[in-house]
This record gives structure tokens, sequence and C-alpha cells, in this order.
């Protein structure tokens, strides 16, 4: 079926930690204080050269959340999460936003995360702290 096309992001740029491909820019990144079952996640505005899974309901800390997980185009790993509905009002502005796992991603300097570096946060599956 020919080969991938894949969007290069120019910039601070988040890339998966599997391939590089390009995901994010550090400028479309809302917040850095999401937690997901591996420490860190970032909330962002925007995300490229992902696939979306099935669409499911998830309780989270913050409420009931129809989200779909997001899989890197390139090499297929899971490296977040899209909110497609907040059931909560007060978690509407998440809606069509992204979640991106700190460790399945690489930061703009190459930049690997340690579970280690977190590990008093617990094992909650993921949203605000
Ligand atoms: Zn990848």
């Amino acid at each position: 079926m020919g080969r991938l096309f894949l969007l290069t992001l120019e910039g601070h740029v988040y890339s998966c930690k599997y391939c590089r491909t390009h995901l994010a820019l550090a400028d479309d990144i809302l917040s850095r204080s999401f937690h997901c079952r591996h420490g860190k996640a970032y909330l962002l505005d925007n995300v490229v050269n992902v696939t979306d899974g099935e669409k499911e309901e998830r309780i989270m800390i913050t409420g009931l959340h129809t989200v779909v997980d997001i899989f890197c185009v390139s090499c297929g790993s899971i490296v977040g999460w899209k909110y497609e509905a907040a059931h909560e009002k007060s978690q509407k502005y998440k809606e069509g936003k992204f979640i991106l796992e700190r460790f399945k991603i690489l930061g703009p300097d190459g930049s690997n995360y340690s579970i280690a570096q977190e590990a008093h946060i617990g094992g909650s599956d993921g949203d605000d702290a």
C-alpha cells in the first residue's frame, strides 16, 4: 500500500521513543501536570503521526471520559490517548485534546524519561494531578 506519509515538525519536537517519528511540538503542550500509570503525561492541543484505537469509556480520577488510545503510525506502539468526550462539566476543556505518556516519548533534546524519577506518584490510571 505504498509508504507511510509522515509529517515532519520543526522546533522543539517530542518524538516516538522507539522509532523517532515526530509526534508533537512543545508549543502545543497545554499542561505537564497529568499523570498516567507510567508517571508523567502531557496534555496537548495537537498530535501528529498517530492512529486512533477503539473508542471506550474510561473512569479516571476526574470522572468518566470517552477516550481512544493513540498509536504511533510508524511502529504501532501506544503513545497515549485522546479525549473524545468528558462527562463532567468541569472536564469539558479536555475534549478533542491529546495525552502523551512521557514515558513513551523522547523530549526535544532526545532525553528519555525514567519511571524511577517519579516513583512516588503511584499507580493511578491517568489524569490530573
Ligand atoms: Zn513509533
